[in-house]
């Protein structure tokens, strides 16, 4: 059986090292308090090949985030924070309903600034037949020691390495150590990860790396895919991703202003291929819509037997 643990009073779980007491409703970088915000409980069809696979993935998105970019395609619930505070008990019993639906996996989207209470609910729901894969989505600005707690409990990794220079990174997420984190935390996951395991083409352990090419900015993809070589080595999963939108607050700013045009994009998997990458997904230039964007509406959050209680009740 696995054990629980006690979270901590003063919130130190990513790099931002807020220090706020969110019991007492204490807020810090993420505006998150003490019970996990969920925005929408789904299957998600669009994730890479080997996670979403033809049964799809069982897509749990957290509300609030710890990076906050200025282009988040899913800025109304990172930004804006839209979503249900739920108990951890309740939380487990979402991780076992999305195992009922023959997903291929348990997929946990953004989870980062609840990692605590995710750890509690992932504990719990193992106790009581939780047996899926569960995959670790996260934007990569984490804490290694927390981290580290998870090891045993998360099956696959999928971090975003965001930006090589802290310039970017600092422009763009208010975090110039970005690119110093997630470099720790992608070692992490690859200490706890060694070897990709697949089984029928879905991924069952392991980690991808994703990269969002940012306009403007394939220059700064290129030294990210160097050093995934240099860490990683050329078996190394990547997912280079193509579908960058002008959204939320990047309208605003000049270079994000527009889309990633066929050149940058192909500057990018070119190099991919001349460092000797062997494995990767690239996305078509449609993609680059909002239509794979989820609506956020809270499905499959609340408790659906106090869900049924109310439309009883309204009838
Ligand atoms: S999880 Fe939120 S409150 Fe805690 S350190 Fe990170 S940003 Fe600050």
């Amino acid at each position: 059986m696995c054990e629980s643990t006690i979270p901590t009073a003063y919130c130190s779980l990513c790099p931002r090292h807020c220090s706020v007491n969110r019991s007492y409703g204490e807020m810090g970088f993420c505006r998150s308090l003490d019970l996990p915000k969920v925005s929408l409980v789904s299957t998600h069809m669009w994730e890479e090949p080997p996670i979403s696979g033809t049964n799809g993935s069982g897509t749990v998105f957290f509300a609030n985030c710890n990076l906050r970019c200025v282009f988040c395609q899913n800025h109304d619930i990172s930004d804006s924070g839209y979503g249900l505070e739920i108990p951890i008990e309740r939380l487990a019993e979402i991780f076992l309903e999305q195992q009922a639906k023959g997903l291929n996996n348990l997929n946990l989207v953004s989870p980062t600034q609840y990692g605590i209470q995710v750890r509690e609910a992932l504990i719990l729901a193992k106790n009581n037949g939780l047996t899926l894969p569960v995959v670790y989505n996260t934007n990569g600005y984490e804490f290694v020691d927390f981290l580290q707690s998870l090891e045993g409990l998360v099956d696959v990794y999928l971090p975003d390495f965001k930006y090589m220079s802290c310039d970017l990174a600092g422009e763009y997420s208010g975090a110039s150590d970005y690119p110093e984190k997630v470099k720790l935390a992608i070692l992490e996951m690859k200490r706890q990860q060694p070897k990709d395991v697949f089984v029928d083409g879905l991924l069952k352990k392991g980690i991808i790396v994703r990269h969002l090419v940012l306009p403007n900015h394939y220059k700064d993809s290129l030294q990210i895919l160097d050093w995934i070589v240099e860490n990683l080595g050329t078996e190394a999963y990547v997912s280079l991703l193509n579908q960058y939108t002008p959204m939320h607050k990047a309208k605003e700013i000049p270079a994000l202003s527009r889309r990633l045009t066929t050149f940058e994009y192909q500057k990018v998997t070119t190099h991919f291929l001349d460092i000797g990458l062997k494995n990767g997904f690239i996305q078509k230039r449609s993609s680059a819509t909002s239509d794979y964007t989820p609506i956020f509406d809270l499905t499959g959050v609340a408790n659906c037997k106090n869900r049924c209680d109310e439309e009883e009740n309204s009838i």
